[in-house]
């Protein structure tokens, strides 16, 4: 039988070939994001209770009532906007899930949809299966920053999405109010949906503020933001995650939801409801991401990479070019083979895999793995 592939230019994603690659070389991994400590055991009791308490059914549709009033609470302190629990939050299984999701309720044939490289990589193969084109745009230098005018002429009649993600993976940096403000002007009186990606909305660094789209008023009304617990309470593996919208996005957004998974994980989505009484949970995540940013920066000091810190994020990218000429994937793979430390090279999700010679790593781990790996890249 021949199979007619939707998706026929891709193949295995980075993370699962870096990961692999570093598994077989037993290698220091600082690739796929991930923490390698565990959550709060607080979480976990609460995971423990849920399971024990009852929640093993299905969940409602939209996903369990009193997780949804905590994401609104949650949203209205932060960022001063009110999404209704009942009509405009829907659990989802990780971001993942909404952004395809959210992807596959508007995106048709022919419909063009911008995305800023470079992006993670969950967003081009979910339009491509849907018909849709990617307008890519490359951000620009190594501070990754948008020229507004590149921006404003790649918008077409086709235009039906623009996908963004602030903080940003993998660049490490952050969307301010100047660009908030742009985009909004940009997109002011269009039918354009914009799809944000805020999954590491509480790692922001330096004093500085995470600017959620949820803030700008013109913005929000034409917004389905993503976000995920599996980032904020250090639990990738429960994929639980959500977004929200207004009632007439969230509407036709549900209208899919219900078919492509109708609910997801009902304990996680309890012990994440009584986890978020506490707001301090999430607000100090920040702060310990930062010391791990400057544990690591602090540790290859004396290093011959070269860094801009990261603004947000569990990222840090590190440049090479006075190390080697080699592209990032090879130098990426020779990490592994001889040094045993593995990364993310950059270019994989650039336009045109542009080659700014740097490589991605985690600082989500351990004081004893970063030390490890200070040390690998100290030799280097
Ligand atoms: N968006 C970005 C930018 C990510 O880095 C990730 C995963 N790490 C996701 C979406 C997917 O999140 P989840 O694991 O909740 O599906
Ligand atoms: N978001 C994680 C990263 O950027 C990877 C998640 C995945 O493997 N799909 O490393």
């Amino acid at each position: 039988m021949r199979i007619d592939s939707k998706l026929p230019n891709v193949g295995t994603n980075i993370f699962t070939t870096m990961g692999r690659l570093a598994n077989e070389h037993n290698a220091v991994n600082l690739s796929q994001g991930f923490p390698n400590f565990g959550a709060d055991p607080k979480l976990l009791q609460l995971a423990a209770d849920a399971l024990k308490g009852g929640y093993n059914q299905y969940a409602p549709m939209q996903g369990s009532v009193s997780l949804r009033i905590k994401i609104s609470e949650k949203i209205e302190t932060l960022y001063e906007k009110t999404y209704h629990p009942e009509s405009e939050i829907t659990i989802t299984s990780g971001a993942t899930q909404a952004i395809f999701t959210a992807i596959s309720t508007f995106i048709r044939p022919g419909d063009e949809v911008i995305v800023l490289k470079p992006a993670y990589d969950c967003y081009e193969p979910a339009i491509e299966v849907f018909g849709g084109k990617t307008i890519p745009i490359q951000l620009e230098g190594l501070n990754y920053t948008l020229n507004w005018n590149t921006f404003k002429s790649a918008i077409s009649s086709k235009t039906k999405m623009v996908i963004i993600n602030t903080p940003h993976n993998p660049a490490g940096t952050i969307w301010n109010e100047i660009d908030m403000l742009q985009l909004q002007e940009i997109l002011k009186d269009t039918n354009i949906i914009l799809l944000s990606d805020e999954v590491y909305e509480h790692i922001v660094f330096d004093g500085k503020q995470h600017e959620s789209v949820a803030k700008y008023p013109e913005l929000a009304s034409r917004s389905i933001i993503c976000s995920s617990f599996g980032k904020t309470f250090h639990v990738t593996g429960w994929k639980i995650g959500y977004c929200v919208a207004p009632k007439a996005l969230m509407h036709e957004f549900q209208k899919v939801h219900q078919f492509n998974v109708f609910c997801v994980n009902h304990p996680a989505q309890e012990a994440l409801a009584k986890y978020l009484e506490t707001p301090e949970h999430y607000l100090t995540l920040g702060q310990f991401y930062q010391e791990k940013r400057d544990y690591f920066l602090n540790a290859i000091l004396g290093s011959r990479f070269k860094m801009i810190p990261s603004s947000g994020t569990y990222f840090q990218l590190l440049e090479y070019s006075d190390i080697t000429n080699e592209t990032d994937t090879e130098f990426a793979e020779r990490l592994i083979k001889e040094y045993k430390l593995a990364s993310i090279p950059v270019s994989v999700f650039n336009l045109d895999n542009l080659d700014n010679k740097q490589l991605r790593f985690c600082f989500a781990k351990t004081n004893t793995v970063l030390d490890q790996a200070a040390e690998i890249l100290n030799r280097i």
